[in-house]
């Protein structure tokens, strides 16, 4: 018997229409549908969640695995860099009455995400989670040699003369001394 859910569009689900525990989806989404501006190599963000109901109580548990092509900070040449990461959430029920914002989700370690109308919306906690991965100094490999400040040559394919040049600047002392000697 194939269960039917409610969804008016691919990141909403109507909570009545879930069943109690888990309720599991694969999730193939363009960045555009999160509302995120990345670009993706040729490929879809693709994401496993599970949404387990307890009453009006949710809890999203899954992954979203996504390739960046991004270009490295240090040779500036293009790479793909593949993401894997895990996403979480907690969806209360907000009730006009009650503080909920009081409810203890300490010992939960997972974000609070309010919702109305029975409907929750799984599309913020995509976008934050991406997001909060994605690096602020992209590198094509954590070793990446960069490119010579005096010439500019890639380190990582090509040897230079200027740094065999330049002396190790803890030196300098020993120099000058040398040459008043
Ligand atoms: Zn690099
Ligand atoms: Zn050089």
């Amino acid at each position: 018997m194939k269960h039917r859910v409610e969804k008016k569009n691919v990141l909403e689900w109507s909570v009545h229409s879930l069943t109690e525990g888990e309720n599991k989806f694969h999730l193939s989404l363009k960045p555009e549908d999160i509302g995120i501006d990345i670009i993706t190599r040729n490929k879809m963000i693709e994401s496993d969640i599970n949404l387990k109901r307890n009453g009006s109580e949710i809890l999203l548990e899954g992954e979203v695995k996504f390739s960046l092509d991004l270009d490295c900070s240090r040779c500036f040449k293009q790479f793909t860099l593949n993401k894997n990461e895990k996403i979480y959430a907690y969806f209360i029920k907000r009730k006009p009455s009650v503080n909920a914002e009081n409810k203890d989700l300490s010992e939960k370690n997972v974000k609070a995400e309010y919702y109305e109308n029975d409907t929750i919306n799984i599309s913020p906690v995509l976008s934050d989670t991406i997001n909060l991965s994605l690096p602020i100094k992209p590198l094509c490999r954590n070793d990446c040699k960069g490119l010579c400040p005096f010439c500019g040559v890639d380190l990582n394919n090509n040897q230079c003369n200027c740094k065999k040049e330049k002396m190790d600047p803890r030196w300098e002392p020993l120099k000058k001394l040398m040459k008043n000697k």
